[in-house]
């Protein structure tokens, strides 16, 4: 610390670029403080800090992190608890631009495997980032001392030992993240797809918020008795809650009744909550889609001949490229893309479907004939896609009730309450005599593999790696942009940053390489990820990697997907 206090002094008031002499480690005595990499001024990216306390002065007791569960739920308990230290002790802005900030990536409503805290046996690693102060481009000596040898060490001493924390916090982060986990992976021997416990609370604050609304305000979900099963947990023991089966299923009432809402707590079930989120006992299997439409999307050779033949022109749909997607062509090809990478559950919502995707009613089919319809709707084909690949769909369809013949589970929201109505649906649909015809050519066959080729993607601009993402929708990849937009299952920036660099690796390492499928390649970049940690994907190993939190599988083949210049060959 003596060491650092010196540097800061013969520095002061110099001009910005002698802040690069602040570069190395220095201990204090009960923490390690690492600074790995230093901002060339104030308005840029803040420079990266770590600081390094030894187990036997944190003293967190290992039964904390004892399996990946509960080591990802504890590391994000500290970013969390780093965070809101920062905002006690951090004075903030002082000088020009960035002077003045510390900030560290810490979760929102989710608990994600990340980068900005690292625990094991022998210590407990925190990364964050730091706006070295000046004013202008001059340094302010006392300013960065008072950061550094004030703040950082009271930030590090209030949040990374476990004597300053609540362990009674603690304990129920890491159990309620264990419970999830733990759910997640019974679900399929309770013959359930998704669960949602009673009591949650679905519904957000409001349509930019994803904390929930308050109490007050909410009707907790209730199941219907029909559909209730009681899971054992491992740390909340019994508990109850409504199971929804495999197969087709159906949510159906009327608008504003809450549809939506229960969908996303689906979608959103496929990641672990945070203990007061509301959805924290609301699990999904991890390999469910959301799927939408997508107009304007790249597609590369995909098989969507299962919903689109007879094009224009005598168009290919087994192998259908295109720049700019119609409505249908983008859902269908949502769907085969997500079935390539064995999604298990598709989610499908009538509010960003395409309508002609999903439904064609008699009245239309005895006016189009068949060979003028390019599209086998949805409907044709979802009790297909479950007989032949075992893959269930839940849709939400308030508007047309030509589904409930397809239907194993229906389920109405009313007033925000669900009610099993599958029985009277069937009873509607036997009285009916106007049915549509089934449109199925023949049934569904298992989804093609891709291969992508190396050189179709390249995250280099005039030699230099250009790639950074852009919120939650975009990364500038090279010389193209990848819209992630519609890829709704991607909660958070630092998936983001994920995705774009474990493609990054996955070339680097030729697990891309002209051979091996899309999913081929990811899942050797996850296995690595399983063995070696998150940091593996970053160009920085060993020291701040920067901010990652983890992706799955299906969103960073969607963003590979969306890449304009992807070029496949098809797995013969
Ligand atoms: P739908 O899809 O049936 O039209 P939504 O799911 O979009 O309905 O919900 C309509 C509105 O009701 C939204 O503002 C939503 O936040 C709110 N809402 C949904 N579920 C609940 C609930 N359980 N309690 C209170 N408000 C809810
Ligand atoms: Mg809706």
């Amino acid at each position: 610390m003596e060491t650092l206090k010196k540097i800061i002094s013969s520095i002061d008031h110099k001009g910005y670029k002698a802040y690069k002499q602040l570069k190395g480690k220095y201990d204090f005595g009960d923490f390690i403080l690492y600074v790995d990499y230093v901002q060339g001024d104030p308005f840029a990216t803040p420079s990266r800090l770590r600081v390094r306390v030894l187990q036997h002065t944190a003293g967190f007791d290992q039964k904390l992190f004892s399996n990946h569960s509960r080591k990802t739920a504890l590391e994000d308990y500290i970013s969390r608890a780093f965070n809101s230290s920062i905002k006690k002790e951090c004075r903030g802005n002082r000088g020009t631009g960035k002077s003045g900030l510390i900030a560290i990536d810490s979760g929102k409503q989710e608990i994600l495997q990340r980068t900005s805290c690292v625990i094991d046996k022998d210590f407990v690693e925190v990364r964050f980032y730091a706006g070295l102060p000046a004013r202008g481009r001059t340094i302010l000596g006392d300013h960065c001392l008072e950061m550094l040898t004030g703040e950082i060490p009271k930030i590090t001493r209030s949040s990374m030992l476990e004597r300053s924390l609540d362990t009674k916090e603690i304990i129920r982060h890491i159990e309620v993240c264990e419970d999830q986990d733990f759910i997640r992976n019974i679900l399929r021997e309770n013959k359930i797809v998704s669960f949602i416990r009673n009591g949650s609370i679905l519904p957000r604050r409001s349509g930019i918020s994803e904390s929930p609304l308050p109490i007050s305000e909410a009707v907790a979900f209730k199941s219907p008795p029909q559909l209730e099963i009681t899971l054992e947990a491992p740390n909340a023991g019994k508990i109850t809650g409504m199971g929804i089966p495999p197969g087709v299923t159906l949510i159906i009432g009327g608008g504003f009744h809450g549809k939506t809402t229960l969908l996303k707590a689906v979608e959103r079930g496929v990641y672990n909550h945070i203990p007061s989120d509301g959805r924290e006992y609301s699990v999904t299997v991890g390999s469910a889609v959301k799927i939408r439409a997508e107009e304007g999307r790249n597609i590369q050779k995909v098989n969507i001949s299962p919903f689109i033949s007879n094009l224009p022109f005598g168009r290919d749909t087994v192998k259908f490229s295109t720049a700019n997607a119609s409505g249908s062509t983008s859902q269908a090809a949502n769907i085969i893309e997500a079935l390539e990478c064995s999604a298990e559950l598709l989610l499908l919502d009538e509010d960003t479907s395409a309508t002609n995707f999903l439904i064609r009613d008699e009245i239309m089919q005895k006016i189009v004939p068949k060979n003028k319809e390019p599209i086998t709707p949805f409907i044709d084909q979802v009790h297909n896609i479950y007989q032949k690949l075992g893959t269930s769909s839940i849709l939400v369809m308030g508007g047309s009730g030509d589904y409930f013949e397809v239907a194993d589970t229906v389920i109405m929201m009313d007033s925000y309450q669900p009610f099993l109505v599958t029985e009277k649906a069937k009873e509607i649909i036997q009285s009916r005599k106007d049915l549509r015809t089934v449109e199925t050519p023949d049934s569904f066959k298992p989804v093609t593999g891709r291969i992508p080729l190396p050189s179709s993607i390249n995250p280099y601009r005039r030699g230099r790696k250009k790639v950074k993402s852009m919120g939650l929708d975009n990364i500038i990849f090279g010389f193209y942009d990848i819209d992630l937009s519609a890829v709704e299952q991607i909660v958070d920036t630092s998936q983001v940053n994920a995705i774009s660099d474990i493609i990054i690796y996955a070339l680097g390492k030729k697990y891309i390489d002209g051979k091996n499928t899309i999913t081929a390649a990811l899942e050797m970049v996850f296995k690595d990820i399983e063995k070696s940690g998150l940091d593996i994907i970053s160009d920085f190993r060993g020291q701040h990697p920067g901010s990652y939190a983890m992706p799955r599988k299906f969103e960073v083949a969607a963003a590979l997907n969306r890449l304009r210049t992807l070029k496949v060959l098809h797995k013969i």
